[in-house]
């Protein structure tokens, strides 16, 4: 069992799917940043796509999504996605080859299969592509048949299903009512379509779940033995998501409970002979995720943990997010002026940070802590301040200090991201953005 320090979890800290975080993001940022990388990006970069709808709505959910609603709406976003698509590649020429396609949202499976299948065409002639992965984020209560059709004659390898919970009542609480049965028929046609990778994504922390409940999704999980899981923390932040105010605050657990689930999760999923992967992702041993995390070689970004080895992520769609070794840009979120500047041949980019020298030190730095391997310190091994702020961590040790690098031991997974917020200059500011700890 790990050892429980509530006082080094009680500060709440982003979860760094990037650094500077998108809380630093802003408007001094925009399309003109954006379109000088991109007509100097060259090599291999990766492409996210954004869906932001689906077709019903978790009172829980964090995304940037709304409903589907008429079809009108989402054939003017696509047709804006696909002018978007055209923009960019025209911008980056035959530098770059795209070996990564990851399509998500919202839901991707809000779309009709054919637009989807439009879509991926798109991009696959717009863009120089090497056989690339495709990876798609697909909500089970929407799939079908046909669903399952189109992604086995499109190849997409990767797919990630929303389960978070197989308890009737917690799914109840977070109004995402998805049986057993149809998870399973989910699976079983996935596979039958030839998809080799399938992520479940759970959570805890969730409104009326006690550990046992998590235990027994655990174990249906295992049963079905998917090739990744994430096991996420609940986020209750209704003060930045409104739709979470449907969510009965006075039933979440408390930060030990948390914190025991949590534990019980790693216990659980390791002895099932998963690896874990960062601090809260698990992949079978076959796995390129696992494979990733015992070579050293896993990575942090917009979408959680990745063995995408590319230095250069492309977001297309509204509030996508573009990843440049120098500069993190956010297209603009609302999908209705997302579309306007589209369709009048304009990047969408709105928000986003330039990344100092200082800031790619410390990106680096984070990046390491979270997937688990030594980090080198620099020049900041040296700061006083720093020292101190670790001296509780090393002491307990819940990390080590050698020589001028931080060493993770077997209890720094739960405190990662809180030992990740200590070389994070911007966290003075407004930490109530952010989420508990654990
Ligand atoms: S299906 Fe996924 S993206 Fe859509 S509302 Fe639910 S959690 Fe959010």
């Amino acid at each position: 069992m790990w050892p429980y320090h509530p006082e080094l979890l009680a500060q709440a800290v982003p979860r760094y799917t990037s650094f500077p975080t998108a809380a630093e993001f802003t408007g001094r940022v925009g399309g003109a940043q954006q379109a000088d990388l991109l007509a100097n990006v060259a090599g291999p970069v990766s492409l996210y796509a954004h869906i932001p709808y689906c077709e019903q709505i978790c009172w829980y959910c964090g995304c940037n999504t709304g409903a589907s609603g008429r079809a009108q709406r989402l054939t003017s976003y696509l047709d804006a996605l696909c002018a978007e698509i055209g923009l960019v590649a025209r911008l980056t020429g035959k530098r770059i080859t795209v070996d990564r396609i990851a399509l998500g949202g919202g839901s991707p499976n809000a779309i009709p299969p054919v637009a989807f299948v439009r879509l991926l065409d798109r991009l696959m002639t717009a863009f120089s592509t090497r056989e690339p992965l495709i990876s798609v984020e697909i909500d089970p209560r929407g799939f079908t048949p046909e669903w399952s059709r189109t992604l086995g004659a499109t190849g997409v390898s990767h797919v990630s299903l929303g389960v978070q919970t197989f308890d009737p009542a917690v799914q109840a609480a977070i109004g995402r009512v998805q049986p057993l049965a149809m998870i399973e028929r989910t699976v079983d046609a996935l596979r039958s379509a030839g998809v080799r990778s399938l992520n479940f994504d759970l959570m805890y922390g969730l409104p009326g779940q006690g550990d046992d409940a998590l235990a027994d999704t655990l174990e249906r999980t295992v049963a079905l033995r998917p090739d990744r899981i994430a096991l996420f923390g609940y986020a209750h932040v209704p003060h930045l998501l409104p739709r979470q105010r449907r969510i009965d605050a006075t039933n979440l657990p408390d930060q030990a409970m948390r914190f025991t689930m949590a534990a019980r999760g790693f216990e659980l999923l390791t002895a099932a002979g998963y690896v874990p992967v960062g601090f809260d992702h698990f992949a079978l041993p076959h796995d390129g995720m696992a494979i990733a995390a015992r070579a050293g070689t896993l990575r942090r970004n917009f979408q959680g943990f990745t063995d995408d080895q590319a230095e250069v992520l492309i977001g297309l769609g509204a509030s996508a997010i573009s990843c440049f070794p120098s500069l993190l840009v956010q297209n603009e979120k609302n999908a209705g002026r997302y579309r306007m500047l589209s369709s009048q041949a304009c990047l969408a980019g709105a928000l986003g940070v330039e990344r100092s020298a200082d800031d790619r030190l410390r990106a680096c730095i984070v990046e390491d802590i979270l997937c688990g391997r030594p980090a080198e310190l620099g020049g900041l091994a040296e700061g006083a301040l720093l020292q101190e702020a670790l001296t509780p961590f090393v002491a307990l040790a819940l990390v080590g200090l050698d020589s001028g690098w931080l060493v993770p031991t077997q209890a720094t997974r739960p405190y990662a991201r809180s030992i990740s917020a200590l070389f994070d200059p911007y966290r003075a500011q407004a930490p109530s953005r952010f989420s508990s700890a654990v």
